[in-house]
């Protein structure tokens, strides 16, 4: 591609937070951006909604990895504390076991420890060894996994970096590597659990992923007062200084292409917006499906795996249960069971595990005054035809559940309190946000559909299209999108360089 030195016109389909970064970053090295998004305001999953004065976060909740966030901040000529009021949750969560006992994890070692040699002797000094493991495989794969662009095969499939998935434990399971340090299996699910952030079974996923239970312990699980779309206002509020300009309630209705190069994209209300180079931050098997013209891409990508979906219910209450900590997870039934149910049956166990996020605890502007807020999550499998999908039936059964179990704990009578009330099923993901098979964290962390093997950044083809977005490289999450933006950008700075 020829390097042009002027502005290019820049036009970015959804104001996820993949899109408003990329957004932010093109901005700010003199591109003309414009963003152009259905729904009425900027956020995709990491949004937000108000009720009678209840303040809901409708998908996002936990700030992890601040690192990333902050580099982004910096990468855009800000200081991310200037914009975030960050606080270091401890207790991280409160976890609840099948047999109704609990455990608080916390990043105080000590505290940790009085609870962990109570379930299992010994079990304090594997977890430390468990975490260091951990604390290795993050080093290892921030650099050469995660903020990493792989242009090509042999950058991907060589010596070095098959020494590095072996490193990486990338063939052993997560269930089967963390019993090699816990026996009980309360401690097993502890330090497990976490791979459902990526849309993934621990039973399927590499033990790699317990860098996941590395960085929330080593750097911390914060909450950004005011919420996570705060993440999304601020973004959204520097993007708009650097210059971009938000389109809302304007869905693209197709991206316009001619020969090898994208020329803009039309609205579904008419009219159309010409562009040098266009960004789609859409969820990016819906991009192929509905937004480009079909060269075989949209089925093939199908085929891949996708992660889960969500039941959610967002509750507010007109009183507050202080036997629920800021997040809390609830873990039922049968472990290995509840994952069969959701990925191999793309269903809901018949005691699904669930998670409940009560920010009031740390932020009383999150309700008013005496009441309560909560956000909960079941995971559930994503929409799909090879099963019947009852979805109405299944959503009465999670609430009915949560509500029984959570009276079996201590809540009681918690549904007598609820005075607001809205809830979302994979269908509803799908179609507020064009998620394929409402699968909330898109395509699968599988080893297959991870770096190189993941969709890249740029069309193969029209060379001026690029991708940002939880289903591309490298993957979903917050942070993790907010690299794929990085990513993105700096393709897009040396295919266009000023
Ligand atoms: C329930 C839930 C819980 C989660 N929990 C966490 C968490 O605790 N921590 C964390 O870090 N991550 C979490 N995630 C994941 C995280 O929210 C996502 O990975 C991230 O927000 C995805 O951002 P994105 O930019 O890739 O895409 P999206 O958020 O999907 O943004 C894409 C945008 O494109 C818009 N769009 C779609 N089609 C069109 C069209 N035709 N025209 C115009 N606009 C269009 C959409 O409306 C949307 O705004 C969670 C996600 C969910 C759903």
């Amino acid at each position: 591609m020829s390097a042009i030195r002027e502005n290019r016109n820049v036009v970015i389909v959804g104001a996820g937070i993949g899109g408003i970064a990329c957004a932010a970053r093109l901005a700010r090295s003199g591109h003309r951006v414009r963003v152009v998004e259905k729904n009425e305001k900027s956020g995709g999953r990491c949004d937000r909604m108000i009720v009678d004065g209840h303040t809901f976060d409708t998908g996002a909740t936990l700030f992890l990895m601040p690192r990333l966030y902050a580099e982004t901040f910096s990468a855009l000529g800000e200081r991310m504390e200037d914009h975030l009021d960050l606080r270091r949750l401890d207790p991280t969560y409160h976890l609840y076991f099948p047999d109704d006992s609990s455990l608080q994890l916390t990043p105080d070692l000590y505290k940790l420890k009085a609870q962990l040699e109570a379930i299992e002797p010994g079990s304090f000094e594997r977890l430390l060894n468990y975490l260091a493991e951990g604390g290795e495989f993050y080093r290892l794969s921030l650099p050469n996994l995660i903020n990493r662009d792989f242009r090509s095969l042999a950058e991907f499939l060589n010596p070095r970096m098959l020494a590095l998935f072996l490193r990486l434990k990338t063939l052993t399971r997560h269930t089967r590597n963390a019993a090699r340090f816990f026996q009980d299996p309360r401690l097993q699910m502890a330090f497990t659990f976490q791979d459902m952030y990526m849309g993934l079974s621990p039973y399927d996923s590499p033990a790699t992923y317990s860098l996941m239970q590395y960085t929330e312990l080593a750097d911390g699980l914060y909450y950004p007062m005011g919420g996570m779309y705060r993440v999304t206002e601020a973004l959204t509020s520097i993007a708009e200084k650097l210059g971009v300009e938000f389109l809302y309630n304007a869905p693209v209705e197709k991206i316009l292409v001619d020969g090898n190069r994208s020329t803009g994209v039309s609205l579904a209300g008419g009219g159309s917006l010409p562009a040098d180079v266009v960004v789609a931050n859409a969820d990016l098997g819906y991009v192929y499906r509905s937004l480009l013209p079909d060269d075989g891409m949209a089925d093939r990508i199908d085929r891949k795996e996708y992660g889960c979906s969500t039941i959610m219910f967002y509750w507010g209450l007109d009183r507050q249960f202080s036997r629920l900590g800021p997040h809390n997870l609830f873990l039922n039934g049968d472990y290995r069971q509840s994952f069969e149910d959701i990925f191999k049956g793309t269903t809901m166990s018949d005691e699904p595990n669930f998670y409940i996020h009560a920010p009031v605890r740390l932020d009383p502007s999150m309700a008013p005054e005496g009441r309560d807020t909560l956000y909960v999550a079941v995971p559930v499998g994503h929409v799909s035809s090879r099963v019947a999908q009852d979805w109405p039936a299944l959503q009465a059964r999670a609430r009915a559940y949560i509500l029984r179990r959570l009276a079996e704990l201590g809540v009681p009578d918690l549904e007598a309190h609820i005075i607001v009330e809205r809830s979302f099923v994979p269908n509803d993901w799908r179609n507020r946000y064009n998620l394929t098979r409402g699968s909330t964290h898109g395509l699968s962390h599988k080893l297959t559909q991870m770096a190189y093997l993941r969709p890249h950044n740029r069309h193969e083809r029209y060379r001026n299209l690029y991708f940002v977005g939880a289903s591309t490289h490298p993957g979903t999450g917050v942070p993790t999108v907010l690299v794929s933006a990085a990513l993105a950008a700096q393709r897009v700075q040396e295919d266009f360089p000023r």
